[in-house]
C-alpha cells in the first residue's frame, strides 16, 4: 500500500513479497545459486551481508562494487572504508553494531545502477533479511536503496538526506529509516565545509547514534 509521509510517496513492502526463506543461512545459499537476474551471469561471488544479525542498525547499500565480488563481503572498496571512518566517527562499531547488505547482491557490470527488473528479482531475499534481523534502525545509502526498498520514483537523496521516516506499515512498521548520501557520493564531494555533504553526513550519523542509545536504553 502506498502512503505519504513528509510529503514523500512510498509503497511499503509487506511480507507477501519476501522470499519465504526462514535463515540468512537460506538467503546465502540461494543468492549464491541465484539465476533470476541477468547479474548472475557475470558475478563472481553473491555478496549478501556482513556485520551482526543482532545488530539494531541495518544499513543498506546499492550493489556491490568489485572488490565486493570478490571477497563476497559488501562495503569493503573505498566507498567501504569511508563508511567505515564515518561508523567509526560516531562511535558505532560496524561488526557488533551493524548489520550491512544491498538492494541488489551480484555486482552490475561496470558498478552500473542496477536495472528495475534486478532490483525487484533481488527484493525478497533484501525483505526475508529484514524480517529476520528486525532492525530498529535502517541507513539508506543512496537513491537506489530508496527506490529498491521504499519504491520511491525519482527520489532527491540531496533533499531526503538526514530526513527520519517511521514506517507505517508492513515489514517496516516503526521502524525509523533514515536516507543517506552514499559514500561513493562523499568521496566525489571531499569538501567538510559546513553545509557539504560531508558535513550533512556527520550531522546525521551522529543522530542515529543518538537514535541507537535511546533504543538500548529501552
Ligand atoms: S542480483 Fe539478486 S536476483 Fe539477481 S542473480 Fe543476484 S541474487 Fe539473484
Amino acid at each position: 500500500m502506498n502512503s505519504t509521509q513528509n510529503n514523500i510517496n512510498i509503497a511499503w513492502p509487506n511480507s507477501q513479497k519476501a522470499s519465504g526463506l526462514n535463515t540468512l543461512e537460506e538467503i546465502k545459499k540461494a543468492a549464491d545459486s541465484c539465476i533470476k537476474c541477468k547479474l548472475c551471469e557475470t558475478r563472481t561471488k553473491a555478496v549478501v551481508q556482513d556485520g551482526n544479525p543482532l545488530a539494531k542498525l541495518l544499513i543498506i547499500g546499492e550493489g556491490p562494487g568489485e572488490q565486493e565480488d570478490l571477497t563476497g563481503i559488501p562495503f569493503v572498496g573505498k566507498a567501504g572504508k569511508l563508511l567505515d571512518k564515518i561508523l567509526e566517527a560516531a562511535e558505532i562499531s560496524r561488526q557488533n553494531e551493524t548489520y550491512i547488505c544491498n538492494i541488489v547482491k551480484c555486482r552490475p557490470p561496470e558498478n552500473r545502477v542496477p536495472a528495475p527488473a534486478e532490483i525487484e528479482a533481488c527484493k525478497p531475499y533484501l525483505l526475508s533479511q529484514i524480517e529476520i534481523i528486525k532492525p530498529k534502525i535502517i541507513l539508506l545509502l543512496g537513491s537506489t536503496s530508496l527506490i529498491g526498498l521504499l519504491g520511491m520514483k525519482n527520489p532527491k537523496i540531496t533533499k531526503l538526506h538526514g530526513q527520519w521516516i517511521v514506517g507505517t506499515e508492513g515489514i517496516l512498521k516503526d521502524i525509523w529509516l533514515m536516507p543517506f548520501y552514499h559514500p561513493s557520493y562523499l568521496l566525489r564531494n571531499q569538501s567538510k565545509e559546513i553545509g557539504s555533504p560531508k558535513w550533512q553526513a556527520w550531522q546525521a550519523i551522529k543522530e542515529v547514534k543518538q537514535k541507537l542509545i535511546e533504543l538500548n536504553a529501552d
